[in-house]
């Protein structure tokens, strides 16, 4: 099998990374050059309890608590996705697979209907890097306008170019949390990428440097860097 190969015609890709690695940038980038619906677990989930759907209802409790929604309801969501006329050329999937469990299961139940995944793209960035990236976020407390100390300075430092309100920063966002948010991340996604790897079906892609370069590692490992840069 060669990268981006399709099954029936249709090709699913994995995107993968820790927070801060650039993974929904990217997805929503190769969406629009490849033309394939980027389905992000947390967005659908969230727009499924805004619209009080009945996947909504059953994934409302475990999202308001932190915790993984149920394997089954997960994958009757992206399977549901991925039947909508928008992915019969394939979709970019972000999220999940976010347990091996769930990589199991999305396998098989692919398998089922004589599909597969095509290819993992594995997005890597060095943990400090990470949390560089994630902590130099600042927002403004009144509008809500993101600056990133080191990428995206305000003209004053800690000053919002706006309103002239002093920049805070989410708790979310602070190095201890993002430490946290990666040591409890970062395991299971390794045993995705080990578990996608025993198939010869993992691409790394070094995340670090500009977003456009980052964009051309990722259709270069698809062999389609030519074709739609
Ligand atoms: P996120 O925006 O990716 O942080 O996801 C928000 C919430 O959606 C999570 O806290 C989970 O409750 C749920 N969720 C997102 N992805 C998954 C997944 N792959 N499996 C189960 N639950 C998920």
């Amino acid at each position: 099998m060669t990268d981006g190969a399709s099954f029936g015609g249709r090709r699913i890709y994995l995107l993968v990374g820790a927070v801060g690695a650039g993974k929904g940038t990217q997805a929503d980038i190769l969406s629009e050059r490849l033309g394939l619906p980027h389905l992000a677990s947390g967005d659908l989930f969230r727009r499924a309890t805004r619209e009080g759907t009945p996947l909504g209802e059953k994934a409302k409790g475990y999202m308001e608590r932190g915790e993984l929604v149920p394997d089954d309801v997960t994958i009757a969501m992206f399977m549901e996705e991925l039947s909508k006329p928008e992915a019969a050329r394939g979709a970019i999937l972000d999220g999940f697979p976010r347990t091996v469990g769930q990589a199991r299961a999305l396998d098989a139940t692919l398998a089922g209907q004589g599909e597969g995944i095509s290819r993992v793209l594995y997005i890597e960035v060095p943990p400090e890097d990470l949390v560089e990236r994630v902590s130099g976020r600042w927002v403004c407390p009144t509008d809500g306008t993101p600056y990133h100390l080191v990428t995206d300075p305000p003209r004053v430092p800690g000053i919002c170019d706006k309103d002239g309100m002093p920049l805070i920063q989410r708790d979310d966002d602070k190095p201890e949390v993002v430490r946290a948010r990666l040591a409890q991340q970062v395991p299971p996604m390794l045993e995705v990428i080990a578990h996608y790897e025993q198939a010869g079906k993992v691409s790394r892609v070094d995340g670090r440097g500009t977003i456009d370069e980052v964009t051309g590692r990722i259709l270069d490992a698809l062999g389609l860097g030519q074709a739609v840069s």
